[in-house]
């Protein structure tokens, strides 16, 4: 008997460079560019000097000296690797000190130390909620999020980015008696802010745990930079035990890593429960040290603020005239993102490259990263930029930009 199909003999495999064809002709091919020096605004890309406008290193703090000289002791103190979980031996001195800091900074009863945010997002998640559970989570929550969500089984609601009055009815429709809502506390690719106080309102109306990624907000928002859950007025005698904070130690830290901050039961249970805590090698101790050091910048060095609040000031002011006749759209933020929604992803990566032939570096950013026809630059602003870098970036953007009413997608 001939077969009416023949049977396929191709190896999956054989399709990726097939796919990866694809992405290319749809631009959607990501490219990587090796960079040195890597601190501060002025940057080399393969060897290209260029001022940059993409990096999350919102106060400058990256390239600090108090935070290099801390990283080298705590190397000499410590050694370079912790050598293992923290619930074996990973847990150095270095690393205990700094949960207490942490937990002192953002004004909350307790922090845990993650060596990474991604991780601690993707699998925090799993352990607060589980199958049977329902996690309601905006449009716009970072991968992280998302993955963490996905991994922990519990029905995900997905309400409208920002929608309230979508949440609240999902919540109210729901039987299930474990609720999680989980929301970016500043958005990372439009740089607005959740309303928070609005968000805890409904947790508390509705019996459910409210986890807040702040990934963006520590060090630039609320006072001494204490993060946005301050900025509400959330924390200290205020704090809630139905928040469980959340903020990566690698953007306007200056460093890596993440915590969770919250009650005390909270952050217990998730010491024993998070998978990527007990499973994964510490954060080595000598960047503990470096965000100590960094911790006491952010909260003493008020400069760093008002120097990024200056710039994001001077961008959007700036900015205004052309958005009258190009159809570019500033999302409106007082975060150091500042998205400027040019529409297609042609018209986003010709911008990009236009600005990097007059020595700019500002990322397009594309779906699926971001809604389709919402493709933008995402224009990172830092305390290490000065006037004269953001005046460069107006200059540039107004040589560049369409005469004409361009088409928004
Ligand atoms: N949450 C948000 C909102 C982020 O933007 C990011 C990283 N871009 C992460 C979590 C992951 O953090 P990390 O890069 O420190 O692993």
């Amino acid at each position: 008997m001939t077969p009416t199909t023949a049977p396929s003999t191709g190896s999956w495999l054989d399709e990726l460079p097939l796919q990866l064809a694809a992405l290319d002709a749809q631009h959607l091919l990501r490219t990587r560019r090796a960079v040195s020096p890597l601190q501060g605004a002025h940057i080399r890309v393969d060897g290209q000097p260029l001022l940059q406008f993409c990096s999350n290193d919102y106060l400058g703090l990256a390239g600090h000296p108090a935070l290099a000289e801390a990283a080298c002791t705590g190397a000499w103190d410590f050694g370079v690797g912790s050598g293992g979980s923290p619930m074996v031996n990973g847990h150095s001195t270095a690393n205990a000190a700094l949960e207490a800091d942490l937990a002192q900074f953002v004004q909350l009863p307790r922090a845990l130390y993650f060596y990474a945010g991604f991780a601690t997002n993707a699998s925090v998640i799993p352990a607060l909620v589980g199958a049977g559970d329902a996690i309601f989570s905006d449009a716009l929550n970072h991968a992280s999020l998302i993955d963490g969500c996905r991994l922990s089984r519990a029905s995900i609601h997905r309400y409208p980015h920002g929608n309230l009055a979508a949440l609240d009815a999902l919540l109210a429709g729901s039987t299930s008696r474990r609720k999680l809502v989980v929301s970016d506390a500043v958005f990372s690719m439009d740089g607005n802010v959740a309303d928070i106080p609005g968000l805890l309102a409904l947790c508390e109306r509705h019996d459910a745990l409210l986890m807040l990624d702040d990934a963006h907000g520590l060090g630039v928002l609320g006072p001494q930079g204490r993060g946005s859950l301050a900025a509400a007025g959330l924390t200290g005698a205020a704090a809630s035990p139905r928040v469980l904070y959340m903020a990566t130690l690698s953007k306007a830290a200056g460093v890596s890593g993440a915590f969770v901050a919250g009650s005390e039961v909270l952050v217990e249970w998730l010491l024993q429960k998070t998978r990527s805590y007990t499973f994964a090698t510490a954060a080595p101790a000598l960047l503990a040290r470096a965000l100590q050091a960094s911790l006491r910048l952010m909260e003493h060095e008020t400069s760093l603020r008002t120097q990024l609040q200056a710039r994001i000031a001077q961008l959007r002011q700036g900015l205004q005239p052309l958005l009258a006749h190009t159809g570019w759209r500033l999302l409106p933020s007082d975060t150091a993102i500042q998205a400027l929604v040019v529409g297609s992803n042609t018209a986003a990566l010709a911008l990009m490259d236009g600005l990097r032939q007059r020595g700019l570096w500002v990322p397009a950013i594309r779906p699926p990263t971001v809604p389709a026809g919402t493709a933008r630059l995402r224009i990172a602003l830092s305390a290490a930029h000065t006037e004269a870098d953001v005046q460069l970036l107006l200059t540039a953007l107004t040589a560049l930009a369409p005469t004409a009413e361009p088409a928004l997608a």
